[in-house]
């Protein structure tokens, strides 16, 4: 047995000590916030942790870049394109199943009315009154006003600092005006991205740039091939480096989670509205991230998902610590690569494409942010107005960034969509920290099954990787 399980630390060694790693994280962080430390101590003590986002973050650009650059040049254009219609369209449905998953849940939880709820004569009321309780049932009633930072205030302390936004500047619904702008990239495409700057990357800009060279490149033929094989190089250099930085990770994680457990409110202060809404927001994602996904990965490729997300618990991991899909990105290439063992040229294009437009757990948790609040402010949504909501709901984890809390600043879409005060924000902020490692778990677990079932479908039409053809990708 003895030796068994030393096999088993062997093999796993850096899983083991990464879930410790959380574990210590969380008690020292509990141990520490009864010590009372000053600004300045919480810094430095935050300082290790803020060094792994760093070293992420660094590695974010060159990786996106040159893995689609390379994937891409790799397929002929019939071919990318193929691949490209069918990822998108895989990702757009599992984000529209979130959404659906989400507000199901909002409407049976009710989180936003539990209260009222219990003792209304509305309890025991038919199912389709129950999932859609507001449909043709209720009339529509004026939000109720109430005194609250506003939304720039709320944006000014928390998170303008760290996310990349759309529109939030002057709330005058610029949103889609500044999201079409920033799918052509920045005209001063690396100083915008350098590592220093990472934490207002235009990353949708960049896949959008670096996908269209990689389809020029492989249009070029042999005139492009110095190019390509300059991104070769480059991504495996970079998955070089992560793998001497992955052994910083665990000691890294303790910080980063106790740092921000040092940071948090204090949970006695959530209100019972706000502890349901919590927990419906976490049912959708578990019921989302845990059944649906890996059901439709094992109706598609006939595989057995548990064998496939264990290879990618370790990316898993540093999403639950990093709150970044973004900064997991090159953790979960490397997972996929030698773990999973899916072709490289899949993981090349699929997951930089996921992890800048597929989150299925920030759609997720979108909508059920948007009904809570009507819920609250007893506004009655009408079905059209659930309908928007998907929809807008869908778009915002779209242009959201893989890095912490910018779905909070995106939901200000989905808000003002159906007329909601946006203000309401700061109703769900005292538990967004927590609740963006579980929806960024579910990001990143989302584009990895994804790229394991476009592998599945593309499987045939590959030739053994290494060989120098061009490869004629699912369009025979
Ligand atoms: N933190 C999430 C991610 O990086 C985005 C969000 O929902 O805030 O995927």
């Amino acid at each position: 047995v003895w030796g068994r399980v030393k096999n088993v630390c062997k093999q796993n060694g850096l899983l083991i000590l990464s879930v410790l790693a959380v574990v210590i994280g969380c008690l020292l962080g509990f141990f520490l916030r009864g010590k009372q430390l000053s600004e300045q101590e919480v810094k430095y003590f935050q300082f290790p942790g803020e060094l792994l986002m760093r070293m992420l973050k660094m590695l974010i650009l060159p990786l996106v870049v040159s893995s689609l650059m390379s994937g891409l040049a790799a397929l002929d254009a019939k071919c990318s394109s193929r691949l490209g219609i069918m990822t998108i369209s895989y990702y757009l449905w599992t984000t529209f199943v979130a959404v659906v998953v989400g507000i199901v849940m909002v409407s049976i939880i009710h989180p936003g009315g539990a209260a009222q709820k219990e003792d209304s004569e509305d309890s025991g009321k038919p199912i389709m009154r129950t999932l859609f309780p507001s449909f043709p049932y209720r009339t529509q009633s004026i939000p109720v006003p109430r005194p609250k930072p506003t939304v720039a205030q709320l944006l000014d302390e928390t998170t303008t600092r760290r996310v990349f936004i759309y529109g939030i500047q002057d709330d005058n619904g610029t949103d889609i005006q500044n999201f079409s702008l920033d799918l052509t990239p920045p005209p001063d495409v690396i100083m915008r991205t350098s590592p220093g700057t990472s934490e207002g990357m235009n990353v949708l800009g960049i896949v959008i740039f670096s996908a269209t060279m990689g389809i020029m490149l492989g249009r070029m033929g042999p005139n492009g091939s110095a190019l390509v094989n300059f991104c070769q190089s480059l991504n495996e250099a970079v998955l070089k480096i992560v793998a001497i930085v992955i052994w910083y990770f665990p000691f890294g994680i303790v910080f980063l989670v106790a740092g921000k457990i040092l940071e948090m409110d204090d949970p006695s202060a959530m209100g019972k509205k706000l502890g349901f809404y919590a927990i419906t927001v976490v049912m959708g994602l578990v019921l989302h991230g845990l059944f649906i996904l890996p059901a439709m990965y094992f109706f598609i490729t006939k595989k057995s998902p548990i064998v496939y997300i264990r290879g990618i618990l370790q990316a898993l991991l540093i999403s639950l610590a990093t709150s970044s899909s973004s900064a997991t990105l090159p953790i979960t290439f490397k997972c996929l690569l030698e773990n999973n063992h899916i072709d490289r040229r899949i993981i090349r294009f699929v997951l930089p494409v996921g992890a800048t437009i597929n989150m299925d757990g920030t759609a997720l948790y979108e909508a059920v942010a948007a009904i809570f609040i009507a819920q609250v402010n007893n506004y009655e949504l009408d079905f059209g107005q659930i309908i928007t909501i998907s929809i807008t709901a869908t778009a915002a984890s779209i242009g959201a960034a893989g890095i912490p809390q910018a779905g909070l600043v995106t939901m200000v879409i989905v808000l003002t969509s159906v007329g909601l005060p946006t203000d309401d924000i700061t109703l769900i902020i005292a538990v967004d920290w927590a609740l963006d490692r579980f929806r960024t778990m579910v990001n990143v677990m989302g584009d990895a099954l994804a790229t394991g079932i476009m592998a599945h479908i593309c499987r045939k039409d590959f030739v053994k990787e290494g060989e120098q053809v061009r490869v004629p990708l699912i369009c025979e």
